[in-house]
C-alpha cells in the first residue's frame, strides 16, 4: 500500500463488527437514515448488516479489499466517526486480518 487513504481500498471494519449506537442518533445532527438500521436492545439500534455472525453493513458498497465506499458517509453513525484508522494494535488490524489484509503499520497521514 502506497500512501492515501487505506480505508478507500479495504472496508474490513465495516464487514467484522457489529456496529451499534444510541438510538438518538436517527435524530441528531448525524441523521442515520433509520431505514438502514435494526433495534437491538430498547435504547440502541445497529447499522443492518452488522448484527449476524458474518457482518456486513448494508451502506457498505463495493468489496472488502477492492474499492469501497460509505453510501452513508456525511451520516455515519458515532462509531463509525470515532473507529481509529491506523490504529496498528488494535481492531483496524484485527479485522483487516479477518479478510486476508496486510495489518497497517503506521499512519501516513501523521507520519
Ligand atoms: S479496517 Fe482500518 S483500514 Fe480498513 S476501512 Fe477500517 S479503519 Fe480503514
Ligand atoms: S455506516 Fe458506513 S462507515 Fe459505518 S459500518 Fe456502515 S459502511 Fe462502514
Amino acid at each position: 500500500m502506497s500512501g492515501g487513504n487505506p480505508c478507500l481500498n479495504c472496508g474490513a471494519c465495516c464487514a467484522f463488527f457489529r456496529v451499534s449506537f444510541y438510538w438518538g442518533e436517527v435524530h441528531s445532527d448525524f441523521a442515520v437514515p433509520e431505514p438502514l438500521t435494526e433495534p437491538v436492545s430498547f435504547t440502541r439500534l445497529a447499522m443492518r448488516g452488522t448484527n449476524q455472525p458474518s457482518p456486513r453493513c448494508v451502506a457498505l458498497e463495493g468489496e472488502v479489499g477492492g474499492c469501497v465506499s460509505c453510501s452513508i458517509y456525511e451520516n455515519r453513525p458515532g462509531p463509525c466517526r470515532d473507529f481509529e484508522a491506523y490504529d496498528a494494535e488494535g481492531a483496524c488490524n484485527r479485522a483487516r486480518a479477518a479478510h486476508g489484509l496486510p495489518p497497517l503499520e503506521d499512519n501516513p497521514v501523521a507520519a
